[in-house]
């Protein structure tokens, strides 16, 4: 339907240069009501208490209704529509007992009536509706493009009661006292933190967020007000400009699910309530800065007392934007726009806009105080190969803006002000590495096989579409693990059905044949989960993963439907996170066999558990018996069985996946996958862990997943082990009660083998282990 295309082309036009919530949604419904030939096309809008629907736009009803016409949710057909979450088609309204003419709103004219729902994610923000003067049947095609479009203005929809939200009186905030300032890390100081992109850099320090301290800015506003608010209009009109070559850089780079959060920061500083508060701070004061910072400062306070986690998280956007509004004023933009070659990136925390203000191609590596493996920052630096390390607490305030720093990603570690002999010793280790990075990338088109003929399969892990050429690249063996939760971390919102398809089918189709293993999603924990409920003293013991998802059926069936119609090629897996129980994994079965039916799909594709509890590990065998394959998470796994956060530097050194306590649940995990006749792989971190390999080797894992990045490394090892005396160095280990002696042990066993006689081998095993003694 090419006039379709060029509709949802338009109003994506209006939508990307909205200014104001009223004007744009008053633009799409004369738009909608043209093309498709409507006699009235309106959106009614939920109020702020969630109570009702009020009329905001329309064109064909009266305009003196707008904000007149309110409605109940589930009253009317209009209402029944957001009740039901789904498209209403009447064709004849007069004998629809549902429907209730608005005598005020003039649209007693019309007798056939179309609503869609306005859903961003988990939230319904209101409706579309469309109707003509005649009787008639709407066809699925209508419905279809009312709900694509319905799609796109319901995120603004979103953003608008965002702002009427963060606009509503400021909750008090407790005053908090003058905090302690760290002193700064003496130089050469080694820091150990957690590596979650692997490589390695040395240079100068670039402070990310260069300390802007909003309550100590030398800052000298405009004489009067007048010319105060013209400053404040001028960076707020460079912030826009720059925001909007961000959303397209940014799409362009990593895929529209990831702009959609400067369209968000743009809606705030276009939004009129917003301004006008600014506007008063500024008369009021004559300081812009401060009119931006107080500003700032009650949006996020009254975002971030809500209890809803979506609207919470944009509380983080608020700031975002509002901070480089202020930026621009006072003139720090331009002294920090331009980055250094070969800078040292140090931050509190990484937002995905940073990977494109932040010039990344300047960038040697990251270190970030907050964010684990799969934070944005990890994803990101992974994706773009830069070393990065995070969990180093407090680092702005440690970490003076002249130092150097060396930054192992390798080994989760850094320096800061190294010593001469520091430095002389990392040049030493980064050539190494250098070098022996270009000669594994030679080795790439060998197969992992070992020495005597096991194939042990490669795969990626990867968090979205812009990770594919990785995939390639690396000569990776199809997907081991799709961490579909990144969708929605990225788009802050559960992408639908159609969303989704798209994504796993473009998946499907490239890497074919090759598997492509979508995990449903893994949302809660650490990571943003749904709704009020998801405020939880204990998340990662909490409701997060497959009991989320068994809670709401409607975000694992799209889900599961998307992947189901994907499957077109025949390679896409299901991977179900979290599990403890064997209900559980007997639920998701039924929801595959329920929506496989209705798609009337011949063969829905295989599911796997994975095992990532010590509860899963207790009844692998059971699990074995009904599930198509295992994919062990052992970064959960080492996280539940040594009872240590993953995320919390201060427990790192008890984070330790060579405990004895970890071997021992893989190999009950291998053996009840061998037993059942399943193949089992893993796709926790420890896959690309060089001294694990042998292990897992032995172990019996004949499939491993990691980052794209890891391979070139983890070829060769595959390359040179014995499946044999591999299986027997694992069951040794059993007999050890030391993480260390079980360490040491794979270093003696992988010497005796020769292992050591080959540089490239020697460095990557022992890198770990110098790293460690350090
Ligand atoms: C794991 O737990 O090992 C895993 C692969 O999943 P995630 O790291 O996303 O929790
Ligand atoms: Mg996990």
């Amino acid at each position: 339907m090419p006039q379709s295309t060029e509709l949802l082309r338009d109003v994506g036009r209006i939508l990307t240069r909205s200014h104001d919530l009223d004007e744009t949604l008053a633009n799409i419904v004369r738009l909608v009501a043209r093309w498709m030939q409507g006699d009235a096309c309106s959106v009614y809008l939920l109020e702020d208490d969630d109570r009702g629907l009020v009329l905001r736009a329309t064109r064909g009803l009266r305009r003196s209704a707008v904000g007149q016409v309110r409605l109940g949710i589930g009253e009317g057909l209009t209402g029944a529509c957001v009740a039901a979450r789904e498209p209403v088609a009447v064709p004849d309204v007069t004998l629809d007992e549902r429907n209730i003419a608005f005598p005020e709103s003039g649209e007693h004219r019309f007798r056939s009536m179309l609503a869609v729902p306005l859903i961003v994610g988990e939230r319904v923000v209101g409706a579309l509706t469309f109707q003509n003067a005649r009787a008639r049947v709407f066809e699925n095609e209508e419905i279809e493009l009312l709900q694509m479009i319905a799609a796109q203005v319901a995120s603004i929809a979103l953003n608008a009661r965002l702002l009427a939200y963060a606009s509503s009186p400021p909750v008090a905030a407790p005053e908090a006292g003058a905090p302690e300032r760290p002193a700064p890390f003496a130089p050469s100081t080694l820091v150990r933190a957690i590596g979650v992109s692997p490589g390695l850099a040395l240079g100068p320090v670039h402070l990310h967020i260069p300390p802007l301290d909003l309550d100590h800015m030398d800052y000298r506003p405009a004489p009067t007000p007048a010319g105060e608010w013209r400053a404040v209009l001028r960076a707020l009109r460079e912030t826009i400009r720059q925001v909007g070559d961000q959303r397209e850089a940014v799409g362009v780079r990593f895929g529209e699910e990831f702009a959609d959060v400067f369209t968000t920061h743009i809606m705030i500083l276009e939004d009129q309530s917003f301004r006008s508060r600014l506007r008063q701070g500024v008369e009021e004061s004559g300081d812009g800065s401060r009119a931006l910072t107080e500003t700032m400062r009650e949006y996020s306070r009254a975002l971030g007392s809500l209890p809803d986690a979506t609207l919470r998280e944009r509380a983080l956007d608020i700031e975002d934007v509002v901070r480089r509004v202020i930026a621009e004023l006072v003139g720090l933009r331009s002294r920090t726009a331009t980055l250094r070659d070969g800078v040292i990136v140090v931050a509190d925390r990484i937002a995905p806009s940073d990977f494109v203000l932040l010039e990344t191609e300047k960038i040697a590596g990251l270190v970030t105080s907050h964010g684990g493996a799969t934070s944005h920052a990890a994803i990101f630096a992974r994706s773009l190969s830069i070393p990065a390390v995070s969990g180093v607490p407090e680092l702005l305030e440690r970490v003076r803006p002249k130092d150097d720093m060396i930054v192992d990603g390798l080994n989760g570690s850094l320096i800061v002000a190294p010593s001469e002999k520091q430095r002389n010793r990392f040049q030493g280790y980064s050539e190494r590495y250098a070098a022996s990075l270009e000669r594994l990338e030679q080795l790439r088109e060998l197969p992992s096989i070992t020495q005597d003929g096991v194939d042990v399969g490669l795969g990626a892990n990867i968090g979205g579409l812009y990770d594919l050429d990785h995939v390639e690249e690396h000569g990776a063996r199809g997907v081991g693990l799709f961490r579909t939760e990144v969708l929605v971390l990225s788009a802050r919102a559960i992408p639908d059905e159609e969303e989704q398809f798209q994504i796993y089918r473009r998946m499907a189709e490239r890497l074919r044949p090759d598997p492509v293993t979508i995990r449903c999603f893994d949302l809660g924990g650490d990571k943003l989960a749904p709704g009020p409920e998801a405020r939880e003293s204990n998340p990662q013991l909490g409701w997060r993963s497959v009991r989320l998802l068994l809670d709401r059926p409607d975000i694992l069936r799209a889900q599961l439907r998307a992947i189901v119609r994907a499957n077109a090629s025949g390679n896409l897996r299901i991977l179900v996170p979290m599990l403890t129980t064997l209900e559980e994994f007997r639920a998701v079965r039924e929801r595959v066999a329920e929506v496989a039916g209705e798609l009337d799909a011949a063969e829905p594709p295989p599911l796997g558990a994975m095992i990532e509890t010590p509860a899963a590990v207790g009844i692998a065998r059971f699990l074995a018996r009904e599930a198509d394959f295992f994919s062990i998470g052992s970064n959960d796994l080492v996280q539940y069985t040594l009872g240590a956060d993953r995320e919390n530097e201060r427990v790192a050194d008890l984070y330790d996946p060579f405990h004895p306590a970890v071997w021992g649940q893989i190999l009950q995990i291998t053996e009840a996958a061998e037993r059942a006749e399943i193949p089992c792989s893993i796709c926790g971190e420890l896959a690309s862990h060089p001294l694990a390999v042998p292990l897992l080797g032995g172990c019996g894992l004949r499939e491993l997943s990691m980052a794209p990045l890891s391979i070139n490394a983890i070829r060769p090892i595959v390359r040179a082990l014995h499946s044999e005396k591999a299986g027997a160095l694992a069951r040794e280990i059993c007999d050890l009660a030391l993480a260390e002696e079980v360490r040491q042990r794979v270093l003696e066993t992988c010497r005796e083998w020769g292992l050591m006689k080959d540089p490239e081998l020697r460095l990557i095993l022992e890198s770990t282990e110098a790293s460690r003694k350090r």
